[in-house]
């Protein structure tokens, strides 16, 4: 078969870039259509285990990510009520000698240009902007790709990268929108030399508290850093656009009495802020976990990311898995002895039971974080209890 076959990829987002860059690695021309006028990759940080650096690095991108990264000596587990330590997690060192890669934690607008740059630099991809996915139509010797616009683009094979609300999956698999879950996300990036030098760290943080959780860490090597405060609460109009401006007194109202120096960061948010607007504010929506591979692939059209397995922050892993099905992509597409249908459903097979198990690992820790009365204090006693048994996550991590 011809080592020049074609895949559409419908968003331009961590996971559209990171297939379009591990699928022109294996040898396909890939061209990324991404809905937005311009590449604006939000304000917020995110974490990555070593699961995901250990692809990053095996895709050649090591010494980018340690020019943008900031890799924590450890996660803290704070009470949100009395400041209290409750367990401790090494990484840094630790988690490279037990995993064999790191644990990272970026500036989103860094790993978005760090693929991007790599995946152009690859050769045989093509990022059009302003390109967006309305429909497609699979007749079995190729898939069409039909724009808002009423473009039609042909290729060999379509992969859905476009995000929670996506296009692609209610035309696939037709099961409705995404659940909003009655989380609200506040997301701040603070400026590290611009804050009390008690507040600024080199570590992730995370505060559990009764109906909310807060976590911070560094990114851009340290210099910045990254909070994001997840509270309870209806979702704003609109929920599907779902980055808006937020208020800091309504995030002070929602976290309510929480402990000082938590308290004392959050105030703090506003002048450290390296944005005009300190706060942004999301809604979460989510899915139920992926139930069987048929929801990941048919035909030549695949999903990948938050359009295949959307899940709530909690397990710091939705850009992780969408990195992971990126490399699996590749691999089954590499296959060219074989019909692409046969590739993608192998994809889908590959992937389907481990996205289930951290989609569901991530719903889990939503109840544990938020865990009020009688659940939280036993959370508490078992994080003291147990510490890095609990905090620890091998067959995540161990890839
Ligand atoms: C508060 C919060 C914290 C998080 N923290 C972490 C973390 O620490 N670690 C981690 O791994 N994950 C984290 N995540 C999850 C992570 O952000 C997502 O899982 C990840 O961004 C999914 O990438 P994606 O490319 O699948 O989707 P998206 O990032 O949503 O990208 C989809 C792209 O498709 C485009 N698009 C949409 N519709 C169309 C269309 N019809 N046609 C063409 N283009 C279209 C969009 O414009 C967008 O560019 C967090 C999420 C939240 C909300």
């Amino acid at each position: 078969m011809s080592s020049t076959q074609q895949l559409l990829v419908a968003g331009g987002g961590i996971g559209g870039l990171a297939a379009a860059l591990a699928v022109a690695r294996a040898g396909w021309e890939v061209r990324v259509l991404e809905r937005a006028a311009a590449f604006n990759q939000v304000g917020a940080g995110i974490q990555l285990g070593p699961n995901v650096t250990r692809i990053l690095c095996a895709w050649g991108l090591e010494r980018e990510l340690v020019a943008v990264a900031a890799f924590p000596d450890r996660l803290q587990v704070r009470s949100a009520l009395t400041g209290d330590e409750l367990g401790v997690l090494p990484l840094g060192r630790r988690a490279f000698d037990r995993y064999g890669a790191p644990y990272a934690t970026l500036h989103r607008a860094d790993l978005h240009r760090l693929l991007c740059t790599a995946a152009v630099r690859q050769g045989g991809v093509q990022l059009r902007l302003d390109r967006t996915l309305a429909s497609f139509h699979d007749d079995g010797r190729a898939v069409t790709l039909t724009t808002d616009a009423g473009q039609q683009i042909e290729g060999d094979a379509l992969l859905g990268a476009d995000g929670v609300w996506s296009r692609a999956r209610q035309q696939l698999v037709g099961d409705g929108p995404p659940r909003v879950t009655g989380h609200l996300a506040y997301r701040a990036m603070l400026r590290q030399s611009a804050l009390p030098e008690a507040l600024r760290t080199t570590q992730v943080t995370a505060w559990l508290g009764p109906r909310l959780h807060v976590v911070q860490y560094p990114v851009r090597r340290g210099e910045w850093m990254n909070v994001v405060a997840i509270v309870h609460g209806p979702p704003p109009a609109g929920a599907e656009n779902w980055d808006h401006g937020a208020n800091a007194a309504d995030l002070l109202r929602a976290t309510g009495a929480v402990c000082a120096p938590l308290r004392e960061l959050l105030a703090a948010a506003p002048a450290a802020s390296v944005n005009p607007h300190a706060w942004r504010l999301w809604a979460l929506a989510d899915r139920a976990p992926v139930r069987a591979a048929g929801q990941m692939a048919r035909g030549r059209v695949a999903l990948l990311g938050d359009a295949a397995h959307p899940m709530p922050p909690y397990l710091a892993q939705g850009a992780g898995m969408a990195i992971e099905d990126a490399a699996e992509l590749a691999r089954a597409l590499a296959m060219d002895t074989v019909e692409v249908p046969t590739r993608l459903a192998r994809y889908a097979q590959a992937r389907w039971q481990r996205v289930a198990r951290v989609q569901a690992r991530a719903i889990r820790n939503g109840r544990i974080f938020h865990a009020t009365g009688l659940a939280r204090v036993g959370r508490d006693t078992s994080i003291r209890l147990l510490g890095e048994r609990v905090l620890d996550v091998p067959w995540l991590y161990g890839g």
